[in-house]
């Protein structure tokens, strides 16, 4: 029997400081015991990218995103080199790769790079001289250019989870600071509950809508794997945490798994003559690694709506590129608004949640769409705190 392999990946706020990346060192000593081996990926101390990223801006108003690749991917590197060292003192024997070392093989999109395969032939004959094998998140590189490149916002989860498909690991633990996913995120509602078990299909909508918790990716390759993901808090190991597993099954009545949210948005009304403009547009949004919330098409005699939900912050690039340089769309409407969604089952078969929902809103409803594993409503920016509130109260969450 080969020993068991375990992946653990800790978040940024797991290893914020000194004594942060000591105790993951000391759980990881206590948990992992010989011959179980462990591959832990991690992500950047505390809120470096952050301060990077804003860093990179006072240099250049739009930097390259190929030195903004080559800027963040220093921060993962260097959380796996002090982990690496704090292991040792552990009297663990480790040692630390970046993702290009161990083959993490990406496209060439910088900032937002799909990963195309894991050669994964250093990280198996690593295992075989060390027993923990320490890995920079979110990062690879491109085999044609040999640049290296960033796997989007937060996608150190990705990482974790790509890295249990390829080594078909027994386990993938993900550390967080909060105790596993919530009915709602429990910085914002503090009623919210823990989930103890997720589907991997309403995770993969909750992370899609905007839940920051697991990276939307991630939920994606675990659902198509069936990766089981243990969801832990690094603050309390021991607790149960949210186990993502198992399909979802459809109900004949709602089921409410959770609420996630997602404010500063920007909702555009447009017309177009045409469907030959969709994929430009789509394309052009996805090479900006802007993927719409909200995204729904209809035809209106020989013109096309489309409606979308992009970053407010973004807005003007938004109109520049849709107004002056697709020149067969009109804009009818742009609002900014705050989006919901609920997930979870059975929504599309009931009756009463369209007049449930207009009257728990009233005037500050803008928008609502009701499909079968989702709900998505959108309210004006300044009722978005009492609208989550009034969302929350109204149903009743199943987390058992
Ligand atoms: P890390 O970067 O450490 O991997 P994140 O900060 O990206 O972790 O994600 C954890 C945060 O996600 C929590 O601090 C919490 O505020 C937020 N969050 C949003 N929605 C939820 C939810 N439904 N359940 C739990 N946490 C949530
Ligand atoms: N450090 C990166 C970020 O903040 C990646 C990650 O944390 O997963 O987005
Ligand atoms: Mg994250």
């Amino acid at each position: 029997m080969p020993p068991a392999l375990v992946i653990q990946k800790y978040g940024g706020t797991s290893l914020a400081t000194v004594e942060r990346i000591q105790q993951v060192a000391h759980y990881i000593r206590s948990t992992i015991r010989p011959p179980t081996q462990a591959v832990v990926v991690v992500s950047a101390m505390g809120s470096f990218t952050d301060e990077w990223v804003a860093l990179a801006a006072d240099v250049h108003p739009n930097p390259p995103q190929r030195e903004m690749d080559m800027l963040l991917t220093a921060g993962e590197r260097m959380t796996a080199a002090l982990l690496a060292m704090a292991l040792e003192k552990e009297g663990l024997h480790a040692i630390s790769f970046t993702g290009s070392q161990i083959g993490i093989l990406t496209d060439s999109t910088h900032g937002n790079a799909k990963i195309h395969r894991i050669l994964g032939d250093r990280l198996r004959k690593s295992l075989e001289a060390y027993q923990i094998v320490v890995i920079a998140g979110f990062q690879g590189v491109d085999p044609q250019t040999k640049e290296v490149t960033t796997l989007g916002r937060g996608g150190s989860d990705l990482t974790a989870v790509a890295l249990a498909a390829t080594l078909r690991a027994d386990r993938c633990e993900i550390y967080k600071d909060v105790e596993g996913i919530y009915t709602a995120d429990p910085r914002a509602i503090s009623s919210a509950r823990r989930l103890p078990h997720l589907s991997w299909e309403s995770a993969c909508i909750l992370s899609g809508s905007g839940a920051q918790v697991l990276h939307d990716r991630a939920a994606n390759l675990a659902c198509k794997y069936e990766i089981p993901i243990h969801i832990h808090s690094s603050l309390a190991p021991s607790q149960p945490g949210t186990v993502i597993e198992g399909h979802t099954r459809p109900m004949e009545t709602p089921h409410f798994v959770a609420l996630t949210d997602k404010k500063d948005l920007v909702y555009l009304d447009l017309m177009l003559t045409g469907c030959g403009a969709i994929q430009p547009i789509y394309e052009w949004l996805c090479s900006r690694g802007d993927i719409p919330q909200l995204w729904s098409l209809r035809r209106i005699d020989d013109q096309i709506e489309l409606q979308l939900s992009l970053e407010l912050a973004h807005a003007s690039a938004y109109m520049e590129f849709l107004t002056i340089q697709c020149k067969k769309v009109e804009c009818k409407r742009k609002l900014s608004i705050h989006l919901f969604s609920i997930v979870g089952t059975g929504f599309s078969q009931s009756h009463t949640l369209l007049e449930t929902i207009t009257i728990l809103l009233g005037e500050a409803l803008l928008l609502l769409e009701i499909q079968h594993g989702v709900i998505q409503i959108g309210v004006k920016p300044e009722s978005g705190e009492e609208s989550r509130e009034r969302l929350h109260r109204a149903f009743s969450w199943s987390v058992g």
